[in-house]
């Protein structure tokens, strides 16, 4: 598999789309409202528009398609972070190898399992297992362990997680496959930039020098049978519209090859880090008006893969975005490897990069759930084998919607009688309840309530 980003082709695309007509630029937002996605052309289009009314038109448009496939449900889940050795040096990172100020830690099995504890009594179901990349301190046999971990802590009131997905370097097939049989999720991995010149700049030493080896390992890990894969840029290193094309590029050319994009797209903006230049001075910062602009053209140009926002972005970015396309958030996040067990006034020295939103899960659940979104700790499709094209067979007819609000509903309610404070139990079924009145189809309505009862008497673990 060869490199397929050819950064000249994205830069005439882009030069090719500056001053775009007005009339051209409506076309494509009413195509994009067919659902159909756009192509990059059409989208690099969108990304030269400065026009305030049609910038409008694009963020109406992203959230009229965020409600027509995700409905308001936003998934919540935790990052844990279980090691930060690297034998990198990305200038943009705290782990990397030349910060000599950094605690490193490599999480032992114990440790894991008292970090997975805390994360199960906020009531978290589904994680993102990451570490650095370290040949020893972060080997697949010690990143496959702490899954099997992971999995195993069980809590009272039946807490568990029930989904992990793996942000790892890059592996050959047969790795993916023992990745696989670990019973991973998504397998997640951020190109970071797209734009060659810059990605060699960024990442001066180390394997993750290799651009080809990491822009073609989604392919590897969809060739080892992991058909679920989230690719991801980090904003701020080159020009934003390049890496939007950049990954609508990886996500055309997984569609193509693998018969299925990705299932998710990070959008991560780059977050001061100890030691870590590119960090602390962006090469090229994007601005708050920007980045909703680049996450809502992202919802109208691949409608169906979810978006995933992190605690990088403060609350108030965060509740700008959220109703222009993002499907999944993390909520209470900790980046140093122990940090959810520990006070972390310390936890900085050993921490990946600062964060922006510090609220607790429950903070954050209740603030969504007051702005009208339904949080969710669904998990079923993955336990039900609906993934890769199996997902989007289903996603693309607009079938995923009805199993998708049922579950936010119960994992929602399992949440509120296990572990909410007393002003979002209060908050979430009140919702809860509307949203059960709203619901249109009546037997749906009617298992939706049936199964809100069972788990006020106690049952748990309820899917459709
Ligand atoms: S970004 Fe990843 S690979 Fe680079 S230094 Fe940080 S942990 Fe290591």
């Amino acid at each position: 598999m060869q490199d397929f980003i050819d950064d000249l082709k994205i830069k005439e695309i882009l030069d090719r789309a500056a001053r775009p007509e007005r009339s051209r630029v409506e076309e494509i937002i009413a195509k994009a409202r067919e659902l159909k996605g756009i192509s990059p052309e059409e989208t690099a289009l969108l990304l030269q528009t400065e026009d305030e009314e049609l910038i409008d038109m694009i963020w109406a448009t992203a959230r009229q398609i965020k409600q027509a496939i995700y409905g308001n449900r936003l998934v919540l889940f935790a990052p844990l972070y279980i090691a930060n050795y690297c034998s990198n040096d990305c200038l943009y990172c705290g782990f990397r190898r030349s910060n000599k100020e950094l605690t490193r830690v490599a999480l032992t099995m114990e440790q894991i399992a008292s970090e997975v504890r805390v994360l199960e009594r906020e009531g978290h179901k589904r994680l993102l297992m990451l570490c650095g990349e370290h040949p020893s301190r972060s080997s697949l046999d010690y990143f496959i362990e702490a899954i099997e971990t992971a999995y195993g802590v069980k809590t009272e009131k039946g807490g568990e997680i029930r989904r992990i997905n793996a942000e790892i370097a890059p592996l050959g097939v047969p790795e993916f496959k023992r990745l696989k049989a670990a019973k991973i999720g998504t397998y997640v991995l951020f190109q970071e930039t797209y734009h060659h010149e810059t990605y060699q700049q960024m990442h001066p030493t180390g394997p993750k020098a290799d651009f080809a080896w990491r822009v073609t390992a989604m392919h590897r890990a969809q060739d080892a049978g992991i058909d679920d894969v989230g690719i991801g840029a980090l904003f701020g290193l080159h020009d934003y519209k390049y890496e939007v094309l950049g990954l609508l590029f990886h996500a055309l050319q997984l569609e193509k090859d693998c018969g299925v994009g990705p299932h998710t797209i990070s959008i991560p903006r780059l977050e001061p880090a100890m030691n870590a230049p590119a960090a602390i001075r962006p090469p090229h910062p994007v601005s708050d008006h920007d980045f909703k602009k680049l996450v809502a053209i992202l919802r109208l140009s691949v409608p169906y893969t979810g978006i995933i926002l992190s605690t990088r972005e403060t609350p108030a970015i965060r509740n700008k975005v959220f109703n222009l396309g993002v499907s999944q958030i993390s909520a209470g996040s900790r980046t140093n490897p122990g940090g959810y067990q520990e006070d972390s006034s310390e936890g900085f020295r050993a921490a990946q990069f600062n964060l922006g939103d510090t609220r607790t899960p429950d903070e954050v659940i209740c603030d969504i759930t007051t702005m009208g979104h339904i949080p969710s700790f669904c998990t079923a499709c993955y336990r039900l084998g609906r993934t890769g094209r199996d997902f989007m067979k289903l996603a693309k007819p607009g079938l995923i919607q009805k199993f998708c609000r049922t579950n936010a509903i119960l994992t929602f309610k399992e949440y509120l009688l296990d572990y909410a404070s007393s002003s979002t139990r209060m908050a979430g079924e009140e919702r809860i309840s509307r949203l059960v009145e709203e619901t249109p189809n009546a037997r749906t309505r009617q298992t939706i309530s049936r199964r809100l009862t069972k788990m006020e008497k106690g049952q748990r673990d309820m899917y459709v």
